[in-house]
């Protein structure tokens, strides 16, 4: 599995797809419609790894889950 989210993008809100861990690097995207670039700041960088660790843990938690279950 990929690491792939969707932003919507800040002109047209078309969905971007992108990978966290890349973005998180400081990779930029540019939405598949009106070419603009989205990338990361400094400000929303701690608010996307908290976004990642949330993820993480909820996919954590679902496999426990799944483990407890049978
Ligand atoms: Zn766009």
């Amino acid at each position: 599995m990929i690491n792939e989210q969707k932003i919507p993008c800040p002109v047209c809100k078309t969905q971007i797809p992108f990978d966290v861990s890349l973005l998180l690097q400081g990779a930029k995207f540019s939405c598949p419609k009106c070419q603009s670039v989205v990338a990361i700041s400094n400000n929303s960088m701690t608010q996307a790894e908290e976004a990642v660790k949330q993820y993480e843990k909820l996919k954590q938690s679902s496999k426990k889950q799944k483990d407890t279950r049978r």
